[in-house]
């Protein structure tokens, strides 16, 4: 049987970083669920979608064919045939990105290809609801979370190295809606599964995680 190992929690406490790590040692297929939610939102902003107009958005969910390839043991994800890698982390993305993942149309057309892309494979993947909505069953869940200043910080350090123009401030408040949003909103809101294992990261490195990670995988 293939393995699924599911890695949820807060933004911004490692955990697309934590999963690149893991499914690189272990030669998995890593999946970035939020990318996936973010090239929804990027499509919404490029045509004018109003994401509270229910017809609006089944019709655009119609047209919006997401694509994960890896090249070189990095993954390209692709809106409609172009890479979005970059744009999906914009700051008016980001902004959206909450309000777009809690409706209930989106959550199910992602969700299901979520689903198709670990049937036969051997996966690690990061998101808010891969535990307890994607993969209940997966044979490792991770729940990550960390002390929210130190995110900020971690999270504005990568914005600014990537060229960003932002401050701290932006990202602490960006951070806190996202939070909120995301355990509140009435579909999968983000919750650890019964049966995760929780990872704080506030004070450990990349390798640290990745050791703990790989611990409760051998176990
Ligand atoms: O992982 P990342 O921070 O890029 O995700 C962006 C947003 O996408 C999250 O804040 C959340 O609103 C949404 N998301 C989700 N379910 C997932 C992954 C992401 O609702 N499995």
């Amino acid at each position: 049987k293939n393995m699924i190992i599911a890695i949820d929690g807060y933004s911004s406490c490692g955990k697309s970083t934590v999963a690149k790590a893991l499914a690189k040692h272990l030669n998995y297929v890593y999946i970035d669920s939020g990318a996936m939610y973010r090239a929804v939102t990027l499509y919404f902003i490029q045509n004018d979608i109003d994401h509270q107009q229910p017809d609006q958005v089944a019709k655009a969910l119609t047209e919006i064919h997401i694509e994960i390839h890896t090249e070189r043991g990095a993954n390209k994800y692709f809106l409609n045939g172009t890479v979005v890698n970059d744009d999906i982390r914009e700051m008016r993305v980001s902004e959206l990105v909450s309000e777009v993942s809690a409706i209930k149309a989106v959550r199910t057309a992602m969700v299901a290809q979520q689903k198709r892309m670990g049937a036969n494979k051997n996966i690690v993947m990061d998101g808010r609801d891969i535990g307890t909505a994607v993969f209940p069953n997966a044979q490792i869940k991770i729940f990550m979370t960390a002390d929210p200043q130190i995110r900020a910080e971690r999270r504005y350090k990568e914005l600014q190295n990537a060229g960003k123009m932002i401050t701290i401030e932006e990202v602490i408040a960006n951070l806190a809606y996202r939070d909120h949003q995301d355990t509140t909103r009435k579909e999968s809101p983000l919750t650890k599964a019964d049966d995760a294992v929780v990872l704080d990261t506030s004070s450990m490195n990349q390798q640290e995680q990745l050791e703990f990670v790989l611990n409760e995988v051998k176990n």
